[in-house]
């Protein structure tokens, strides 16, 4: 017969153990976590690169320093995670044009408060217009930026973090600071620690039934009395709930489908939200040939394409003497690089820093591309709700179906695209289905107390 659980959890990145950790200290034994992968962590994930730990997702603790602490940043300390302080401030004073020269600092600091004035003017015309488009339109033509320099920190401004231009709750909640964790065991080893605390394990290997790998769930199958779960592999399992931490990209697409279909308001909510790519490249030199010493951590290539091959970070101050570089792509840039062979793109990012740095630098002599929008089981970095969206979009993206709840970092209204923001919405999930639970059991505790 099939086997049924109370709860049923998809996906075991940082909101499902999250979920599954309150409802498992709260008593709720009979859980099953399906997995997709051949690994927990999902968008937290390290990877070997020369002789360190790279992350190709999640790098930072981003939120520490202020007046709530960041319970992330408590985690990491309480395990003594190793991580050093990233200073971004330098970057804008260390931007290269084409042929290698750093362009002065009053130009970049003009440039840069041109390009922080336009963002504001957008933004405002948004709010006023309620449309992107009459706010582009009416945004000052003098502030669009258009010069190689202009187009670069447009790009850091909205790509990465718009603090300077309207109040990211992330830093206004838990303080500015970011932390880049530097540890061989990863950002993940959190994730195995929180699984310990409630999966069997034995030598830093989980060997609870509770959690199955390799487990692609393709139909949710919802009524008022349960929910059965099919997956890829021909099983089925039945649950009195489930909970649903697939990104949001993944229920863009067509991987996991719903009997009777999800009702238009959520369908509608979940298109509404645009999806981030966000690509780290990693490149291994034999030697080092870049500034080092304080200030020079971030590098920023001025180039008539905005977003290419923009911003660069060297990773000396994280792990010294390992002569790795690391750029930053974005969304169509991402996507690019995604689709060709590892060796174009290397060819590519040899040119750049060949501008940058002169023609006699070596050749990197490996590279390591992630590939977020090519996985079947993640589609995106991040969510990215529209400026205008309003609180009605996240609410409907977090608003349970039936019996069929959703989490992850796309559910936090305060901190979404945040490793915290899947953490606090899986604990969010996790106390809503046990309040679900508990009405169901007073009810049954009345139904046997009838006459
Ligand atoms: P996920 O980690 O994606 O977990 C969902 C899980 O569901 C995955 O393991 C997936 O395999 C599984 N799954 C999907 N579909 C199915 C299915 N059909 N059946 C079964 N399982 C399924 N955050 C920060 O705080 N700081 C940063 O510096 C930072 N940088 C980032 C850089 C990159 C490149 C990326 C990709 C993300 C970054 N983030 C950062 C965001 C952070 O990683 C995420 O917000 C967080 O990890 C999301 O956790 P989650 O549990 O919501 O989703």
């Amino acid at each position: 017969s099939t086997p049924r659980t109370s709860v049923l959890i998809i996906g075991a990145g940082v909101s499902g153990l999250s979920a599954a950790k309150v409802l498992a200290e709260n008593g709720i034994g009979d859980l099953l976590i399906l997995e997709a992968s051949d690994r927990i962590g999902g968008r937290i994930r390290k990877e070997k690169f020369g002789d360190v730990s790279v992350e190709l997702g999640a790098g930072w603790i981003a939120g520490v320093g202020g007046k709530e602490s960041n319970p992330v940043w408590e985690i990491a300390a309480k395990l003594g995670l190793r991580t050093c302080l990233s200073d971004y401030s330098n970057a804008r004073y260390n931007i290269y044009d084409r042929s290698g020269k750093i362009f002065p600092s009053g130009i970049a600091a003009d440039s840069y408060k041109k390009a922080v004035d336009s963002a504001i003017q957008k933004l405002k015309g948004v709010v006023e217009s309620n449309s992107v488009e009459d706010a582009t339109n009416r945004t000052d033509f003098s502030l669009t930026p258009k010069t190689p320099i202009e187009l670069a920190i447009d790009f850091i401004l909205h790509d990465f973090e718009m603090a300077e231009v309207e109040p990211i709750s992330t830093y206004v909640d838990f303080g500015e600071r970011e932390f880049l964790v530097a540890d061989e065991r990863g950002y993940e080893y959190l994730l195995y620690k929180m699984a310990e605390e409630f999966l069997f394990t034995s030598e830093g290997k989980i060997l609870d039934n509770r959690l199955k790998l390799n487990k692609v769930v393709r139909g949710l199958q919802h009524s008022r009395n349960g929910v059965t779960v099919k997956t890829e592999d021909g099983c089925v399992y039945e649950a009195d709930y489930v909970i649903l931490s697939a990104s949001i990209g993944v229920l863009q697409s067509d991987l996991i489908s719903f009997r009777p279909p999800l009702p238009r308001w959520k369908t509608e909510a979940i298109e509404k939200c645009d999806v981030m790519v966000y690509t780290k490249i990693f490149l291994k030199f034999p030697y080092k040939f870049w500034p080092c010493g304080p200030g020079k951590e971030f590098f920023i290539y001025a180039h008539e394409r905005r977003g290419y091959y923009t911003f660069w970070q060297h990773m000396e101050n994280a792990y010294p003497g390992s002569n790795i570089l690391v750029v930053t792509l974005t969304n169509e840039e991402s996507k690019r690089v995604e689709s060709q062979s590892d060796e174009e793109t290397l060819k590519e990012a040899m040119v750049v820093l060949r501008d940058m740095f002169g023609a006699e630098i070596p050749d990197a002599t490996d590279i390591l591309v992630p590939r977020w929008w090519n996985n079947r089981f993640q589609r995106c970095s991040y969510s990215n709700y529209p400026m205008i969206s309003n609180n009605q979009v996240i609410n409907d993206i977090k608003a349970p179906v039936g019996r069929i709840f959703f989490t992850g970092e796309h559910t936090s209204e305060r901190f979404n695209g945040y490793v915290h923001g899947g953490h606090l919405a899986g604990i969010d999930t996790g106390k809503a289905v046990l309040e679900e639970i508990t009405k169901d059991g007073r009810q049954n505790q009345n139904f046997l107390l009838e006459p």
